[in-house]
């Protein structure tokens, strides 16, 4: 087990409401770290929809996704917090320690991390992308299969089979034909898709041009490639015919799978079944010194959006620095 040093604040989840706090808490100049599971910051807008538009972040008219990450990250990084990215938190204990009392996190990888306070700002957990049932379907992650539309660029004149019945695919049939190889094929495994109306309507006029090809009821059976994918092959599942369609990329957007993990054992009282009950009034758990803001945050009357999710960091935030500097509750204007 790999120790670090100790630090006042740790926020667990580096999504826009992380990245708020850590600015928060380093404004009040304390010392921030930041773990996160995934391999990049941004949370959800950088991993669900980094190129879809937000029109309701105060400040902000209309800006993307991932633009909009980019700024938080630039704000929430900028009094220099220790990130720690792929780092899975699993349990939390308090120790003493030269004198102090300090929680200490442990993470799947192996790693310990005192802190003075804690903010998790975990969202709906560490999330993982919803797999197709396909013998050996993670071999070829990396080698052709995205769980993610990340970057359009990387679709440049790729030939793309996208799999799914909801918004996402169908946004992304229609968001990638400036970019893709034409046509695109969708693949559903139902007649009907869950997606917007007038998106499946654009995408059936676009079959109409021979731009977009869909195919339903269908399932992915097979994957082939040597190194990396060069075709699937498709069941129609109302004949059992099965077809192959070549491909370069296969994008699977099935939707994810988020799970709290552990942080559920570790004696916090719930609201509900995916949120952490804080008191609204100090964000502060049923644990002291630990405190939850944004998605995982559950009060009621509470509404999971990035704006209402800013507000709770900034009182998460100052709490959590006033408790354990001892101090009256006081916020700091951040203008010079
Ligand atoms: C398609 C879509 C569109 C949306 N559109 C809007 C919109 O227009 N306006 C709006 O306000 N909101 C919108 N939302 C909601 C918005 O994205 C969330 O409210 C926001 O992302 C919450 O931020 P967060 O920082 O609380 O959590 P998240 O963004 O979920 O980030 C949490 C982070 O914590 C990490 N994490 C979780 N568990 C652990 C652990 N144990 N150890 C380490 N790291 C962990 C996760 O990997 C993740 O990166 C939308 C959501 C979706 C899915």
């Amino acid at each position: 087990m790999s120790e670090h040093h100790v630090v006042d604040v740790t926020i667990i989840g580096a999504g826009p409401v992380g990245l708020a706090a850590a600015y928060y808490a380093g404004h009040r100049d304390a010392s921030v770290r930041i773990l996160e599971s995934l391999g990049q910051l941004g949370g959800q807008v950088a991993a669900v929809y980094p190129e879809k538009h937000v029109y309701d972040v105060a400040g902000h008219p209309k800006i993307q996704g991932q633009a909009l990450v980019d700024l938080c990250v630039e704000q929430g990084l900028q009094f220099g917090a220790d990130v720690h990215l792929d780092q899975e938190v699993k349990d939390l204990t308090r120790v003493g320690q030269n004198g102090e009392e300090v929680l200490v996190l442990t993470t799947h990888q192996g790693q310990s991390f005192p802190t003075r306070a804690l903010i998790v700002t975990a969202g709906h957990g560490a999330f993982e992308p919803r797999k197709l049932e396909v013998e050996g379907i993670d071999d070829w992650e990396g080698r052709g299969l995205h769980y993610f539309v990340k970057r359009k660029e990387s679709f440049r004149d790729k030939a793309c089979v996208i799999v799914g019945g909801g918004d996402s695919a169908l946004d992304w049939t229609l968001g990638l034909q400036d970019t893709a190889r034409l046509p695109i094929t969708l693949v559903h495994r139902r007649e009907r898709f869950r997606a917007l109306e007038t998106s499946v309507k654009e995408a059936r006029e676009l079959e109409g041009k021979g731009d977009v090809r869909i195919c339903v009821p269908a399932e992915v059976r097979g994957v082939r490639g040597d190194g990396s994918i060069e075709a699937v092959t498709l069941e129609n599942t109302s004949t059992g015919e099965e077809y192959e369609v070549e491909c370069d990329a296969l994008i699977t957007l099935l939707g994810f799978h988020s799970h709290l993990g552990s942080i559920v054992d570790w004696g916090l009282e719930l609201h509900g079944k995916k949120q952490i009950l804080v008191d609204p009034k100090s964000m502060e758990t049923t644990i002291p010194g630990v405190y939850a803001a944004g998605d995982v945050a559950g009060y009621e009357g509470k509404i999971t959006l990035i704006s209402v999710g800013f507000g709770e960091a900034a009182i998460a935030a100052n709490q959590a620095i006033a408790k354990i500097r001892g101090e009256k509750v006081q916020p700091k204007y951040s203008t010079d």
